[in-house]
């Protein structure tokens, strides 16, 4: 049963946006959905989403807009074009971007949206498509206090770790700066444990080791095992959202005067690798202990 008055809504159900709606659902509230594609769609009506013909119909029905997008430059399109709600002169709305994005189109969404009595929180989040289907996720959040607190009831249902790092800009500097590391983790793990290979130990064993001493992290807790040595590779985060990711840190270490000599060379990694593993695969084939095997499967989608 729908609770009166509980409206929120969600443009891009993608593998993120989808799941984040299916929470936002069972939490009670009727979600207003919009997403071009037929696919993404379809599941959502499926789940319960109640689907709108553009994303102008989305800000027109509800005060509390999520954004799950795959780039600032689609954020903003959706914010400020002729279906934004960045012209409109009245009727309070909140957006909630989870997109990970960039801190300084954040920073001028906030200060466009505000004057005209509008909130916009930049909310990038860890952990998934599962964090997302579950309300787990850990969300990092630049914004003002009272967009936050009008915010607060939506973001709840969503994450179970909420940090609020700052003003503006700030969720998604976190955000960069944590999957830089990711991207760092990918890489180096894999090669870690292909030289305990090489050295005769095998991967598992060195991955038993590895995560009960220092040189654990999410990615040999987590990934590794759930989606490398199994070789399932469908981890839902693609290898082009993370070159992206790697991308933005990138830039805004140049932006800010940041030297970054291993984050260079990841960078430069990343791009490299798109020739083996092409944007739209799963992120963690970069970790392919066997690559001969993670490509013949690529091969056959
Ligand atoms: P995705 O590609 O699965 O979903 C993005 C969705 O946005 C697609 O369904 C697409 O059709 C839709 N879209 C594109 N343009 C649109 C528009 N103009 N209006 C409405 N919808 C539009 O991507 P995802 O994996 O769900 O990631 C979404 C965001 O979350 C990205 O910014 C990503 O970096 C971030 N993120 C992803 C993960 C993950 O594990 N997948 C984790 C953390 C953060």
């Amino acid at each position: 049963m729908k609770e009166a008055g509980k409206t929120v809504g969600m443009i891009g159900l993608g593998n993120m946006g989808l799941g984040m709606a299916s929470v936002l659902v069972a939490a009670g509230y009727t979600v207003f959905g919009f997403d071009p594609a037929a696919e993404s769609s379809a599941k959502a009506a499926r789940i319960g989403v109640t689907l709108a013909d553009s994303a102008g119909e989305v800000f027109a029905k509800a005060p509390i807009v999520v954004l799950s997008l795959p780039t600032a430059a689609i954020v903003d399109k959706v914010v400020t074009g002729p279906d934004g709600v960045a012209a409109r002169a009245s009727g309070r709305c909140v957006v909630i971007d989870t997109s990970t994005s960039e801190p300084q189109a954040s920073r001028r969404l906030a200060a466009l949206l505000s004057k005209n009595g509008h909130g916009f929180l930049d909310a990038p989040v860890s952990g998934g498509p599962s964090g997302a289907a579950s309300g787990k996720l850990a969300m990092m959040i630049g914004g003002a206090e009272q967009d936050l607190a009008d915010a607060r009831a939506v973001i709840d249902a969503l994450a179970t770790k909420v940090m609020h790092v700052g003003t503006s800009g700030a969720g998604n500097v976190a955000k960069l700066v944590n999957n830089l590391l990711v991207a760092a983790h990918m890489l180096t793990t894999s090669e870690a444990l292909k030289l305990a290979q090489s050295a005769g130990v095998s991967a598992e064993a060195a991955l038993g080791v590895i995560n009960a001493a220092t040189g654990r992290s999410a990615i040999s807790e987590i990934h590794v095992p759930t989606w490398v040595t199994t070789e399932r590779f469908d981890s839902g985060f693609s290898a082009g959202l993370m070159r992206k990711d790697v991308r933005l840190a990138l830039a805004m270490a140049a932006e800010v005067g940041q030297t970054l000599p291993v984050g260079s060379l990841i960078g430069k990694l990343w791009e490299e690798s798109r020739h083996t593993v092409p944007d739209e695969e799963d992120f963690t084939r970069l970790a392919a202990l066997d690559p001969a095997g993670a490509k013949k499967e690529t091969s056959h989608g």
